[in-house]
C-alpha cells in the first residue's frame, strides 16, 4: 500500500464527502470500508426473490440535500445524483378517514390545518413566519460550522432580538410548546411526530424550538432518483475524480499513533496503512476510542465520557418493505384526491398522548399500538421497480431491546411485518391482492448492518443537552478533533448529528483543512472559523 495523506474509516455519505472536498484541496486520501459497498445508510437494494424490485433499506426521506452546500461544491450533479421534491411532502391519515397535510408550499398547509383548527393555522402562520430569519440566519449557519462552546453561543445569540427569541423558545421542551401554542389533538400530534423524526426527546427542555424550526424550515422531504445509494454513487465519483481511493470489505484494527499522532491505520488483515497527516473516523465514539484506539492512549476521563455516551432509545426502525402490482390507494382519496401523490404518509397517528405510551413501551422493551410512515417512492420514481410495477415501505419505532433482548427481533420479525401490513391494509384496501413479495428489517439487523449505529440507533448517538453542539459526542471532542493530534471525527455522532445532511463530514473538512493550513475556495473563512 502507498502512504496517503490521510485515512478516512467508514465510507458513509458524511465520510465520503469529507474525503472528496480534501481531494479537490490536493490531498491523497484512502477510505476504508468493511462492506461491500460504499454509501452506509445511502443504501438501495434489489429484492434477491424478486429482480427489478429496488428497496431502500435505511435513509430514503431525505431534507433538502439539493440545497446543501456540499450538494453544489462537489457539482454532485454531473456526477449523475437527481432529486424529487413531491408537492404534497406528507400527509397524516386519521382513523376517522382524514388527512392532516404538509406541502412544500405553506399556504396549502395551512388550509389543511384549518380543517382541523382555525386557531392552530393562524398559530402556524405566525411560528413560520417569526422563525423563517431565525432559521436563515442562525440555525443553518450553525449546522455548517464549527459548534461554538455553550457559553459563547448563548452570550452571541443573547446580543440580537432573534437569538434571545430562540433561546426563549428553545427553554420549553418539545411537549410544552405544542401544549402551548396549537390546541387540536390530531395537529399537536402530527406537529411532534415531525419532531419525533429528529428524535428529540419530546420532554427534554431545550428543544422548544425544533418545531417551529422545522416549521419555517426550507428543508422538505426528497428523494433521490435511482434509489438513496444514487448519492453514494455521485459522491464516491466525485472522490475518485478528486483522486481519492475506497478500499471496500476492509475493516481497521487499531488506529496507529506514534509520537503522540495519528499516523495511520492496521488492518484486520494485519496490514499497515501510514497516514501522513491525519486520521478521521466516522465510526461511533465506541469503535474509535475505546475497539480501535489502544488503551494507554486514552485518558481515563475520555473513556468514561465514551462510555457514558447515549444512544437513542426512541430511534430505531422497523421496517415492512412490499413489492407491489399497484400503488397503495387510500380510502380517504376519496375525500382528499391529492392523497395518490402523496408523498410521506403517516398512519396510526391520532392523539398527541399516545407518545407517552410509545416512550413507555421502549422503555419496558414491549411493541406500542402501531403508528408508522412511510411512501411508494415508485410512484415519484418508475425506475426503482419493473414496468407497471411499485414498491412501497412502512417505517416504525419499536424498542431495540425486544422483551430484554435484541435477539428476539429473529422469531419475531414476520409477526409484526403482518400487524403492520393490516393496519395500512385497513387505510388502502387494495394492498389485499396487490402484494407480489414483502420482506421485514428489524432494528437489530440495522446494527448488524451498520454497527455504528450501536442499538438500531439511525442517528449514531443520542440529541440530549449534553450531546448537542460543541458537546457532540462529549466535551472535549466537539470540534472534529481528539485529544490525539491528527485524529479526526466526521461521522453523525459529530455536530450536527445523524439523517442525510452531509455536515458533520463537511464541518470536519473545515477543521482539517484549517489545520492543514490548506485552502480551498469553498471554505474562505475556514481559518478563522476552525482555529
Ligand atoms: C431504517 C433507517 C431509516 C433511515 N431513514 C432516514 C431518512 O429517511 N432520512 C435520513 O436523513 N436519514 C435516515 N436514516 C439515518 C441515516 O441513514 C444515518 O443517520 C446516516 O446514514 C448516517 O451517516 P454517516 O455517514 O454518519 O454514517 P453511515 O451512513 O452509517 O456510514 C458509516 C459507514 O461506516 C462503516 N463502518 C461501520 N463500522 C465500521 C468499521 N468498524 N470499519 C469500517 N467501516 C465501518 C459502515 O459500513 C458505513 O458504511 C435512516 C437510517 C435507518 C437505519
Amino acid at each position: 500500500m502507498p502512504d496517503y495523506d490521510g485515512i478516512i474509516i467508514g465510507a458513509g455519505h458524511n465520510g465520503l464527502i469529507l474525503q472528496a472536498y480534501l481531494g479537490k484541496a490536493g490531498l491523497k486520501t484512502l477510505c476504508i470500508e468493511r462492506r461491500p459497498v460504499a454509501g452506509g445508510g445511502l443504501s438501495t437494494v434489489e429484492d434477491p426473490r424478486h429482480p427489478g424490485f429496488l428497496h431502500n433499506t435505511h435513509a430514503f426521506f431525505q431534507r433538502a440535500i439539493t440545497t446543501m452546500p456540499w450538494y453544489a461544491d462537489l457539482a454532485l450533479e454531473r456526477h449523475g445524483a437527481r432529486y424529487i421534491e413531491p408537492e404534497l411532502n406528507v400527509a397524516l391519515l386519521t382513523s376517522d378517514g382524514r388527512a392532516l397535510e404538509w406541502w412544500t408550499d405553506i399556504e396549502p398547509t395551512i388550509a389543511s390545518f384549518a380543517e382541523f383548527s382555525r386557531r392552530d393555522a393562524d398559530t402556524l402562520r405566525r411560528w413560520q413566519h417569526e422563525f423563517v430569519p431565525i432559521v436563515q440566519d442562525i440555525l443553518l449557519p450553525e449546522s455548517r460550522s464549527v459548534p461554538l462552546p455553550p457559553d459563547e453561543r448563548r452570550a452571541l445569540l443573547s446580543r440580537s432580538a432573534a437569538g434571545r427569541r430562540l433561546l426563549e423558545v428553545s427553554a420549553l421542551s418539545p411537549l410544552e410548546f405544542v401544549h402551548r401554542e396549537f390546541e387540536h389533538p390530531a395537529v399537536q400530534a402530527g406537529l411532534l411526530f415531525f419532531n419525533g423524526l429528529r428524535e428529540v426527546d419530546l420532554r427534554a427542555r431545550g428543544f422548544g424550538h425544533h418545531i417551529a424550526a422545522l416549521l419555517a424550515s426550507p428543508a422538505k422531504a426528497q428523494m433521490s432518483r435511482g434509489g438513496s445509494a444514487a448519492l453514494a454513487r455521485a459522491l464516491e465519483a466525485a472522490v475518485r475524480e478528486s483522486g481519492g481511493e475506497v478500499a471496500l470489505m476492509t475493516e481497521p484494527a487499531r488506529i496507529l499513533v506514534e509520537n503522540g499522532r495519528a499516523a495511520g491505520v492496521e488492518t484486520a488483515e494485519r496490514e499497515i496503512i501510514r497516514a501522513r497527516q491525519f486520521v478521521a473516523s466516522s465510526l461511533n465514539p465506541s469503535q474509535t476510542f475505546i475497539d480501535l484506539l489502544d488503551g494507554a492512549l486514552v485518558p481515563r476521563d475520555i473513556r468514561e465520557q465514551v462510555e457514558r455516551f447515549q444512544y437513542n432509545l426512541l430511534a430505531p426502525l422497523f421496517a415492512l418493505h412490499l413489492n407491489l402490482r399497484e400503488p397503495p390507494r387510500y380510502k380517504a382519496s376519496a375525500d382528499y384526491p391529492e392523497l395518490a401523490r402523496a408523498f410521506m404518509v403517516i398512519m396510526g397517528l391520532d392523539h398527541v398522548d399516545q407518545f407517552h405510551d410509545i416512550v413507555r413501551h421502549h422503555e419496558a422493551g414491549t411493541v406500542p399500538p402501531t403508528v408508522m410512515w412511510g411512501a411508494c417512492p415508485t410512484l415519484f420514481d418508475p425506475s426503482q421497480a419493473p414496468a407497471g410495477h411499485h414498491t412501497a415501505f412502512m417505517w416504525e419505532k419499536l424498542p431495540y431491546r425486544l422483551h430484554g433482548d435484541p435477539a428476539n427481533w429473529d422469531g419475531a420479525r414476520d409477526a409484526h411485518g403482518e400487524t403492520m401490513r393490516r393496519l395500512w391494509q385497513r387505510h388502502a384496501p387494495n394492498l389485499s391482492d396487490a402484494v407480489v413479495g414483502s420482506f421485514t428489517r428489524s432494528p437489530l439487523d440495522v446494527e448488524r448492518c451498520l454497527p455504528n449505529m450501536r442499538e438500531g440507533d439511525l442517528l449514531v448517538g443520542a440529541f440530549t443537552n449534553d450531546q448537542v453542539g460543541f458537546n457532540r459526542p462529549f466535551r472535549g471532542a466537539g470540534t472534529y478533533r481528539t485529544h490525539i493530534p491528527g485524529l479526526y471525527l466526521c461521522g453523525s455522532s459529530s455536530h450536527p448529528g445523524g439523517n442525510i445532511t452531509g455536515l458533520p463530514g463537511y464541518n470536519a473538512a473545515q477543521v482539517i483543512l484549517g489545520d492543514l493550513g490548506a485552502t480551498l475556495d469553498a471554505f474562505p473563512q475556514q481559518h478563522a472559523r476552525a482555529g
